[in-house]
């Protein structure tokens, strides 16, 4: 029997993809190893998350009402107060932001062992860690030889769970250590100006360098309008300085799961692919049938974009 714990993820009053993935992850583990899954909640509506996290696998969901946000050292504190009373086997994190922020820092305090990254989750006696290397184009397997370990998963590589449950909900009876917490959020202030979140994006139209020219990436601009949608790219777009930073897709950039995911003169690249493979519909769009793109793609048009894209927006406007 080994039990495990979850560490779930918020931000800006909302609970994050991966806190539902952990969800089925942890689920998956339990199933396997029979133990109980507990689920963390540190900040935030605590009462409002529980209620969302009352979900199909979870036995308990563990309140801790510090803060609104995420912050290292409450995280860590409160992680380590929580192995110390429940004495999980496993603690899985997001292989997030913030999870490969505060994940060291857990495992160094309680002296276990972390992997990080996951894809895969399998307890045969040992726990085994499947996790891609060199750029994706290897996959390994991690036999963690050691009686508790901690975990970071990979979004989007678990489906969220749904399906309701009727967990306990606990309020854990946790007292921070104050002097131990050196920074506080005062404030957020969101890049570009706060409307762009790529990750957050129902519908993403992503272009690639087949788009030739700067000049010409307000024709893929104009399409994203006409579909409601966020443009995204890869990664030379925003090498070139066309596009900042955070619309990058892939294993250097963002990993996005939207609805539809629609790859405009793009090949697709392992390393691009890492970051949207998880989108439900992939459309493509590009002038060489052999790209890789296709592989992974739902629908694809093997078609010049210049003459595509004029003619999507004409449909869909
Ligand atoms: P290309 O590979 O050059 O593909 C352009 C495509 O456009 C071609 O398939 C071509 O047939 C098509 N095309 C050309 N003209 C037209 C036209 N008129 N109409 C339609 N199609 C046309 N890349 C990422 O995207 N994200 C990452 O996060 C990332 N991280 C990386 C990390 C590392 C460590 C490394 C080594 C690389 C990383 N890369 C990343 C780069 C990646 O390897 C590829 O170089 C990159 O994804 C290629 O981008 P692309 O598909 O836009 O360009």
């Amino acid at each position: 029997m080994s039990d495990v714990l979850a560490i779930t993820e918020h931000r800006r009053g909302e609970l994050r993809d991966v806190s539902f993935e952990l969800v089925t992850a942890g689920s998956d583990l339990v199933g396997e190893t029979g133990g109980d899954l507990h689920l963390a909640v540190i900040g935030g509506d605590v009462d409002a998350f529980a209620d969302e996290l009352a979900l199909d696998g979870v036995d308990t969901i563990h309140t801790v009402p510090e803060g609104d946000e995420f912050n290292h050292d409450v995280y860590v504190q409160a992680i380590a107060a929580l192995y110390e009373e429940l004495d999980p086997t496993y603690v899985l994190m997001g292989n997030t932001v913030n999870g490969l922020d505060y994940a060291p820092a857990v495992a160094e305090q309680l002296d276990i062992p972390l992997v990080t990254d996951a894809i895969g989750l399998q307890n045969d006696g040992n726990l085994v860690v499947t996790r891609e290397m060199y750029a994706s184009k290897v996959e390994s397997t991690v036999e963690v030889d050691a009686d508790h370990a901690a975990v970071t998963i990979r979004s989007a590589e678990w489906e969220p769970t749904e399906a309701a449950g009727e967990p306990a909900v606990e309020a854990f009876d946790f007292e921070l250590d104050e002097s131990r917490v050196r920074s506080r959020v005062t404030g957020f202030e969101e890049v570009g100006g706060g409307d762009v979140d790529i990750s957050d994006a129902d519908v993403l139209v992503s272009v690639g360098r087949g788009i030739e020219e700067e000049e010409n990436l307000e024709l893929v601009q104009n399409l994203a309008d006409a579909l409601g949608a966020t443009l995204s790219s890869s990664r030379p777009i925003v090498d070139n300085g066309w596009l900042p930073k955070d619309r990058q897709v892939g294993q250097s950039g963002k990993v996005v799961t939207p609805k539809v995911y629609l790859a405009i003169g793009i090949s697709g690249a392992v390393q691009h692919v890492a970051g949207m493979k998880g989108a439900e519909t992939i459309i493509a769009v590009n002038t060489d049938p052999d790209a890789p793109i296709f592989d992974i793609a739902d629908y694809g048009i093997v078609g010049d974009l210049f003459d595509v894209v004029p003619e999507l927006i004409e449909q869909f406007e």
